[in-house]
């Protein structure tokens, strides 16, 4: 396992929470990082010009003071003195409407191939 250089704020997820909160560190003058398991390139590109470290994979806690991001076969550790959660929130499935066929949450709506059948 990679071990990196450790940071003062480690920001898990970048969607505009994490984002946001990941500049505003960084603007303190401290050492931040992001983690975030989806491919983000517009982001990525913004968080790296403000001087932000950008990590691609899926991060998950070791104790409370290391995350370990996992990438395909690679895992890098990393250390941190102040943790933001901004993971964002998932569509709940409801008991009685269970997904599949024509019950979609509104991740699945918005992988959707053809919307002609919604917008017609
Ligand atoms: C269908 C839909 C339409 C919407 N339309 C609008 C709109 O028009 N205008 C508006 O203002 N808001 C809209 N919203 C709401 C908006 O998307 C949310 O308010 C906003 O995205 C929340 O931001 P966030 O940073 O908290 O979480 P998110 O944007 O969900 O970001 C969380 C990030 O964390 C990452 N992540 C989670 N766990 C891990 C992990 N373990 N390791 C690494 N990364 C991880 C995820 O990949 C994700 O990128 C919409 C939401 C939905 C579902």
């Amino acid at each position: 396992m990679i071990q990196l250089e450790p940071v003062d704020t480690l920001v898990i997820g970048s969607g505009p929470g994490g984002y946001a909160a990941a500049l505003r560190s960084a603007q303190l003058g401290m050492k931040t990082a992001v983690v975030e398991r989806n491919q983000v390139d517009g982001v990525q590109f913004l968080l790296k010009t403000a001087g932000v470290t950008f990590l691609q994979g899926e991060a998950s806690f070791i104790d409370e003071r290391t995350v370990v991001v996992k990438q395909q076969e690679i895992e890098q550790k990393f250390s941190f003195k102040n943790v933001i959660l901004a993971t964002g929130s998932r569509p709940i499935e409801l008991e009685a409407l269970p997904y599949g066929g024509r019950i979609l949450s509104s991740t699945e709506a918005l992988s959707l191939n053809c919307q002609q059948a919604w917008w017609s």
